[in-house]
């Protein structure tokens, strides 16, 4: 079987639904969008899917790091979100579009149109704010973003805390100044998750110039020589190779995106012929510069009653929070993962917040499982910022099948290590402030015997897990500096092909990643439309 098409976006994600939608507006233009995951999957419009779909292979891709000495040799769960909306359709919901600096730091690494004042117009187009807005604020955008509704003794606590530490209360962390502690903005609108498959997809997929075909698997990128022609991809037994007269875009994410890559044959020459593929195109960039968020968390006892929501869902109450979300949209099963936070600075030099501080007003006692412990509690978790440490992805047969092997190399730099003891340290401190006194309990994780710089990043490596941002794996840049696409995301050395999605960053955000995945989907189809236009 042969099809044909003007584009193909591989990956129905956070970026690529985005681009879909975009490139099918002006009916112009004949679209294939391949998602190897499922339309849908019935808990994936419920904020707390974020829990339930975490580990289920009907939603989620299940990918686990390679052991490495850095995190005491443990495997670590690495979730993807596999069905349309990609990650957006099971992530935490936390709404961060990073700091200014970033995107500033991308444009002086030579790409040029990144800056935030190049950026900024690309979020205020894909948002519709929900609260009240300003000059960096919007309304109309398909993204609905709310501030989480949600009242519960323990934020109150949490800010009054925050004064006391002398932070600042701040209303709009997505304006320009990201500092202070803050009441999280989330995609989510009257207790439904907005995820892109929500947001972008639906209202276009009437559209009879978008063809969108799930549980596609893309096996290959097809070359002809130096030129991308297309794609192969399985459905069920069924494998078929569509064309694309104009582009392919590989919309991916972090992890699949250099597998795609290296699996047809573009990449480092010594690592595609250590799995017998043949070298289409050298480009030894594909898979390294990978980072991600290391989250370390703090759980304690909560004594106040009533409060924590480990004691709101136990027994019978979990009908009642059923019941309330049918009826008001709220509860526990509309939160995001975290609805309150912090932008802080570990040393008060810094010119800009360096670790992302969380609240989640329950304590889990088996992450992987998502199990509340019995008692009443609550987690403080903190994150550095912009790691560092660059780890990598990279196939490890090639069979498309086999997961890569995911690298994080987390806690390598010093400078990682150094920030996520102090973050640990700024929790605790804060976690003791005369306001939160009258809730907190005693720590239960890790508790009082780990103290020093030693024992608190021993503790770090055996238990803490990726807050879920991968990104970098196909940076962008100028050729020739282990890069794999340009500033309009055209993979070097070869024409009609880009990577569109969060493995183009060339440093992390300072924060979470779904918001900057969006902005990168929504700028690939400026780009490609104007390159379109001035062929
Ligand atoms: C559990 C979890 C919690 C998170 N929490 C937050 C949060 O609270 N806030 C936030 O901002 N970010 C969060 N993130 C991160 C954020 O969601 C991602 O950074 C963002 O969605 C990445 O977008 P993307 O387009 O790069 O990739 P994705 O959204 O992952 O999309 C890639 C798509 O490509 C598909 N695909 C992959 N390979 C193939 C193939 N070979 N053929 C066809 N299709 C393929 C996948 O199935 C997927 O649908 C979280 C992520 C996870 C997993």
């Amino acid at each position: 079987m042969s099809d044909s098409y003007d584009f193909i976006v591989v990956g129905a994600g956070s970026a690529g639904a985005a681009l879909a939608n975009r490139l099918t507006a002006s009916g112009q233009h004949q679209v294939l969008l391949l998602e190897a995951g499922a339309a849908s999957h019935p808990y994936s419009r419920l904020p707390a899917s974020f829990g339930l779909l975490i580990g289920n292979p009907a939603a989620n891709w299940c990918y686990t790091s390679e052991p490495e000495a850095g995190t005491a040799n443990r495997r670590i769960p690495v979730p993807r979100g596999k069905l349309l909306g990609g990650s957006s359709a099971i992530n935490g919901l936390v709404y961060v579009r990073g700091q200014p600096l970033d995107y500033d730091i991308w444009a002086q690494q030579g790409n040029r149109g990144w800056s935030y004042d190049d950026v900024l117009p690309i979020f205020k187009r894909l948002e519709h704010y929900e609260a009240e807005i300003s000059d960096d604020r919007a309304t109309g955008g398909p993204l609905r973003v709310s501030e989480v509704p949600d009242q519960n003794p323990l934020y109150d606590a949490w800010f009054a805390a925050a004064r006391e530490q002398g932070w600042p209360i701040n209303p709009d962390y997505n304006g320009r100044d990201q500092y202070g502690v803050v009441k999280t903005q989330a995609t989510i609108s009257r207790g439904k998750r907005m995820s892109t498959a929500e947001c972008y997809l639906k209202p276009a997929r009437k559209r009879r110039n978008l063809h969108i075909v799930t549980r596609a698997q893309v096996e290959q990128i097809v070359l002809d020589g130096k030129k991308c022609t297309g794609v192969r991809y399985r459905k069920g037994a069924q494998t078929t190779v569509a064309s694309a007269s104009c582009e392919v875009i590989c919309c991916a994410g972090g992890i699949a995106s250099p597998q795609l890559l290296e699996l047809s044959g573009i990449g480092d020459p010594a690592v595609l012929q250590q799995h017998g593929i043949t070298v289409a195109h050298d480009l030894p960039g594909v898979g390294d510069n990978f980072r991600d968020h290391i989250n370390a968390r703090i759980n304690f006892r909560v004594r106040a009653p009533g409060v924590s929501y480990n004691e709101r869902v136990r027994g019978l109450r979990r009908y009642w929070q059923g019941m309330k979300y049918l009826a008001t949209g709220g509860g526990f099963l509309s939160l995001p993962s975290a609805p309150v936070l912090g932008f802080l600075k570990t040393r008060p030099d810094m010119e800009t917040p360096d670790i992302q501080m969380h609240l989640v007003p329950y304590s889990i006692e088996d992450p992987a499982r998502r199990k509340l412990h019995d008692h009443p509690g609550m987690t403080m978790a903190a994150y550095q910022l912009r790691p560092e440490s660059i780890g990598s992805v990279h196939i490890q047969s090639a069979d498309p099948n086999d997961q890569p092997a995911i690298r994080f190399n987390f806690l390598d730099d010093p400078i990682d290590r150094r920030t996520i003891i102090d973050g640990f340290r700024m929790i605790r401190q804060f976690a003791h402030s005369k306001a939160l006194d009258h809730l907190r309990g005693e720590e239960i994780s890790p508790g009082a015997d780990v103290q020093s710089d030693d024992e608190i990043i021993s503790w770090i490596a055996a238990n803490a897990v990726t807050a879920f941002h991968p990104i970098g794996s196909c940076r962008m840049g100028p050729a020739g500096r282990n890069t794999v696409v340009d500033d309009r995301l055209r993979v070097h050395g070869l024409s009609g092909l880009r990577v569109a999605d969060a493995s183009i960053m060339p440093t992390m955000v300072s924060g979470n990643t779904n918001a900057a995945s969006i902005m990168i989907g929504e700028k690939a189809s400026d780009m490609i439309l104007e390159d379109l236009a001035n062929a």
